[in-house]
């Protein structure tokens, strides 16, 4: 048995959640855990409700039925949003001549957190170097959002997502229009960061990256149809069904 793991804090717990939006229903009784340090991909067709599920958990929506909790709290009490980061869908979209830094863009993602006068100090700017250093970004903090690739856009986003040092990071669809050799590495990047002690949430439809780099995968077709390790996912036949070419699945987690 591994101790290690069996110790590990659940930090955000899903029972019984059902949504729909206004008559059409988008996810029925779905439970599970998230556990600290988890690398969790969640999979499903497209139109599954995998991006309304990370909008439960982030409480930009609210469930129709069942409760979810954050590290222990039932979400409506819950407060701490600084320990959630959030990189969503198509969060690369930028005007070139957009006139704002690197530098810029991460330390905005300290702002949340402050009250008023809400302008960026030393401690933020020294912050926003760290996160972007985090994420290999950190030779790029002058130069303009809007001159990098779409990769390493992706990686500000990223350091702005973590410029809070959160426990948890959700990411929806991240490698979008990014092209394979930037895709490697960025995933290379998400593993470190997860080692580093960041839970990762990676809503994909990327089957290649769940065999390589995940440990958890849970997959959702309005029911989440499985729940599990890496493992038990490249074993399951249930899952295999039902992702297109689920059955070449092999081990070679690194
Ligand atoms: P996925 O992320 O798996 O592609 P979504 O959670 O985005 O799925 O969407 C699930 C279903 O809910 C889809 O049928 C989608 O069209 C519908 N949907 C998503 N967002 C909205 C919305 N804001 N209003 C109404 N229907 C929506």
């Amino acid at each position: 048995m591994d101790i290690t793991r069996e110790k590990r804090q659940i930090i955000v717990k899903v029972e019984h959640v059902n949504f729909s939006y206004r008559d059409q229903l988008v996810l029925r009784d779905i439970t599970f855990d998230i556990t600290d340090r988890d690398f969790l991909a969640i999979i499903g067709p497209n139109g599954s409700g995998k991006s309304t599920l990370i909008k439960l958990i982030l409480k930009l929506l609210s469930p129709d039925g069942g409760r979810i909790y954050i590290l222990g709290k039932l979400i409506q009490e819950f407060s701490d949003w600084g320990a959630i980061g959030y990189v969503p869908q198509k969060a690369t979209h930028i005007d070139p001549i957009f006139p704002i830094t690197v530098h810029e863009v991460v330390a905005l993602g300290r702002l949340p957190g402050k009250t008023f006068p809400r302008w960026l100090n030393k401690k933020d700017r020294d912050a926003a170097r760290q996160a972007a250093k985090l994420v290999g970004m950190d030779a790029y903090l002058s130069r303009r959002i809007g001159e990098l690739s779409g990769g390493q856009q992706q990686r500000v986003f990223i350091a702005r997502a973590i410029v809070n040092r959160p426990r948890i990071l959700f990411l929806d669809e991240p490698t979008t229009g990014i092209d394979a050799k930037a895709q490697d590495e960025f995933y290379e990047m998400l593993d470190t960061l997860n080692r580093q002690g960041i839970t990762i949430v990676l809503v994909t439809h990327d089957i290649g990256l769940v065999n390589k780099h995940v440990n958890k995968v849970a997959c959702l077709n309005q029911n989440l149809v499985f729940h599990g390790t890496h493992e038990e996912f490249c074993s399951s036949s249930k899952a295999k069904e039902l992702i297109p070419g689920g059955h070449h699945l092999i081990l070679h987690r690194h």
